[in-house]
């Protein structure tokens, strides 16, 4: 809920307006699940609360944690009605990045992409994407920094909820994470984009490529067959950046044998001529059902060095989380999960 929406609801069971402001302090700035946590409220609102709305407790439930000592934990959440998500927290120096699930399961069946293999059940609601940011900021013991939508699912599938947790997760009296620190990855919905540019926050847009020519794009991504070709999707993208000056981060994730030649590079290049972009090249994470492996180091390197060469500012992706099933397009992989000591 936004705060005028919980203002308004505390002002229906009979409390307060300053009410909604002491509430919003215990969800995101004391991280408390709960309504009977929140020992300032009367106990007659509390218990009318309780009625009335789901509280963090009641939105998502961590029911396993898996982690590397000091590194990538993954939070596997139960949500009202039984459905499953993963969040993931990434450490780096004092920083915590949280990648956050949009939605049970997702449409578009990547080839590689483990979260597409049994399809989309539902969208996230606004209220379960903030929850998991909760859960996460418990989970490290304060706010995290950065927050990706590189979770299960597709945010510009799911628009106006996944773009409403975002507000929520940025308001200053709340958890106050900056809008350049808050990153939505699309798979390349050409309308999503354009609806994304005309928003008056600056978040960040990532979108995921994966290859520099239709043929081969819509052999990875079927999403990119017959809606939203690549020639769309780019057109779309420079005028993203033309409208909003920021950049696009185009995320390619290398196949050995498929996508990591050369003259994908040098194709690539030519498609993102004089566009406001970088690159971040993401070697494969094998999954179960997809026959593919990542490229050697040498062949990543030298993919990266010949961008860079050419003028695109471009980042090799170090793989994190993958002894706990949390690397990229991992998330919903069940098997050999480890499970933290406690
Ligand atoms: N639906 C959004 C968010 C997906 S996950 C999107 O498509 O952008 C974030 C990134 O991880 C995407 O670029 C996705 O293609 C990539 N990814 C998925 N599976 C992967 C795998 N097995 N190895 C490496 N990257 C993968």
């Amino acid at each position: 809920m936004t705060r005028g929406e919980l203002t308004d609801v505390v002002s229906r069971l009979g409390g307060q307006a300053f009410r909604a402001g002491q509430i919003w302090r215990w969800q995101y700035k004391d991280f408390a699940t709960g309504w009977d946590a929140m020992s300032n409220l009367p106990a007659e609102l509390r218990r009318k609360l309780a009625e009335t709305l789901a509280d963090w407790e009641h939105t998502a439930t961590v029911v396993e944690k898996s982690g590397e000592r000091g590194g990538t934990v993954k939070l596997l959440l139960k949500l009202a009605d039984g459905g499953m998500i993963e969040t993931v927290i990434i450490p780096s120096k004092e920083r915590h990045t949280v990648c956050v699930s949009s939605q049970v399961g997702c449409a578009f069946r990547c080839a590689f992409c483990a979260s597409g293999t049994d399809g989309l059940t539902r969208s996230l609601e606004a209220g379960e994407i903030v929850a998991q940011v909760i859960l996460a900021a418990r989970e490290i013991g304060g706010r995290p920094e950065n927050v990706v939508f590189m979770g299960i699912g597709e945010p510009f599938a799911n628009y106006d909820a996944a773009l409403k947790a975002a507000r929520l997760m940025n308001d200053p009296e709340g958890l106050g994470i900056g809008a350049r620190k808050i990153t939505f990855s699309t798979c390349g919905i050409a309308p999503g984009i354009k609806k994304f540019a005309a928003e008056p926050e600056q978040f960040e847009l990532s979108v995921s490529l994966h290859a520099p020519e239709q043929g081969l794009r819509e052999k990875l991504m079927p999403v990119a067959a017959g809606k939203w070709e690549i020639d769309e999707l780019m057109g779309t993208c420079r005028e993203y950046t033309a409208e909003t000056n920021r950049i696009i981060t185009f995320e390619y994730t290398l196949v050995d044998g498929v996508n990591s030649a050369p003259s994908h590079c040098d194709a690539l290049v030519r498609i993102l001529r004089g566009l406001k972009c970088r690159v971040n090249l993401i070697p494969l994470n094998p999954t179960a059902h997809f026959n593919g492996r990542a490229p050697s180091r040498e062949i990543c390197e030298a993919f990266a060095d010949r961008l860079t060469r050419a003028g695109i500012n471009t980042t090799l992706r170090r793989s994190k989380g993958g002894g706990v099933n949390a690397s990229c397009g991992q998330l919903r992989a069940t098997k050999n999960k480890l499970k933290i000591e406690s």
